[in-house]
């Protein structure tokens, strides 16, 4: 399952990051000035007659730093009531706890179709309460530690997320951000870090917005630059362009064998597979997501001049001189340079 090591490079980040990101945060007691940011309701663990912990939970004396947003990939239920969240509550529990074999449920809140927000893994509500702590969720491996998991219920490749839900996660996530002083900025998509479609690109694609939103509740507008942050691009079987070109000059520079076409075949599909089983991605499934892509730009040993060709699809114009190798964020730039607004 991998959760165990997972555990232990969340550790390791953390400590990182708190030592970086902390004196950026705007303590949640320094907003006098601000509006006051009220909780949505929210049902807990015992209202929706949750089953108890295997283990005790993991709580962390230390805030998170970011918020992921999931969504569930179950049906587009019409049932909006009460009964319906918590019976959702249960399902994904039981999933987790009897399938996957965690302690609890994964994601530390869970919001339904018909707009309900429950607690989800024991104690992320108290704590959360707190804004001092956080409950270690099993939501995205390597995050856990510092982000707080949202699942929303429903699949939301093509679809938007109702009003109902989309309305109390815009107030979860401003509630959390206050709480804990986390920039809106700091809202992704578990994509952002998985090769995974979660959580679906319609919903995916208004996270922008949802910045946005939560970033006016909070009293801090945010520039329609920063609210969409560079990102990495979720590349599949079908997709095309120069992301994927410069993704299969990237996988040349490992070694692998791809034409650099710019169509993302079934070819590249399975020199995506190879490549991730090679580097131990959590999933062998040919995306190239938020997992895949910072090894591929930053792998040892690479050939250099493939590496020059995949800047060189990004920026026709040659703007990166072929003997610099771009950083991270470098890259996430150039990715999405060419995206449409
Ligand atoms: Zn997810």
């Amino acid at each position: 399952m991998g959760v165990p090591n997972a555990s232990r490079r969340s550790v390791l980040l953390g400590l990182v990051l708190t030592g970086t990101v902390g004196g950026l945060i705007r303590p949640a007691e320094a907003s006098a000035a601000a509006p006051p940011v009220k909780s949505p309701p929210i049902i807990g663990c015992g209202a929706w007659r949750a089953r108890p912990p295997s283990t005790p939970v993991p709580v962390w004396d230390r805030r998170p730093v970011r918020i992921i947003v999931h969504h569930t990939a179950t049906a587009n239920v019409t049932d909006l009531s009460r009964g319906a969240a918590e019976f959702v509550a249960r399902k994904i529990q039981e999933f987790h706890m009897d399938r996957r074999r965690w302690i609890d449920t994964g994601q530390n809140f869970t919001i339904s179709r018909g707009g309900y927000v429950l607690e989800g893994r024991h104690r992320s509500l108290e704590v959360l309460r707190t804004g001092s702590r956080h409950v270690e969720g099993a939501h995205c491996t390597g995050q856990n530690v510092e982000a707080v998991g949202i699942e929303n219920e429903g699949t939301y490749s093509s679809n938007a997320p109702p009003d109902q839900l989309w309305d109390r996660l815009r107030d979860m996530c401003a509630y959390i951000c206050h709480q804990y002083g986390i920039p809106p900025t700091e809202i992704g998509g578990h994509r952002d870090f998985k090769d995974t479609l979660c959580p679906g690109d319609r919903f995916y694609g208004m996270l922008p917005q949802l910045r946005t939103e939560v970033a006016d509740l909070l009293g801090e507008p945010l520039s329609d630059r920063a609210a969409r942050r560079a990102s990495w691009p979720l590349l599949r079987t079908d997709s095309s362009g120069p992301e994927v070109q410069a993704a299969q000059h990237l996988l040349r520079a490992a070694g692998l064998t791809v034409q650099p076409h710019g169509r993302f075949d079934e070819r590249t599909t399975a020199a995506v597979r190879d490549y991730q089983r090679i580097h131990r991605t959590e999933e062998i499934n040919g995306l190239i997501g938020g997992e895949t892509w910072p090894l591929l730009v930053t792998a040892r040993g690479t050939d250099r001049q493939e590496v020059a060709l995949a800047v060189r699809a990004l920026t026709p114009a040659g703007a990166v001189r072929a003997s610099a190798i771009p950083g991270e964020e470098e890259w996430k730039r150039m990715l999405n340079a060419g995206r449409r607004s």
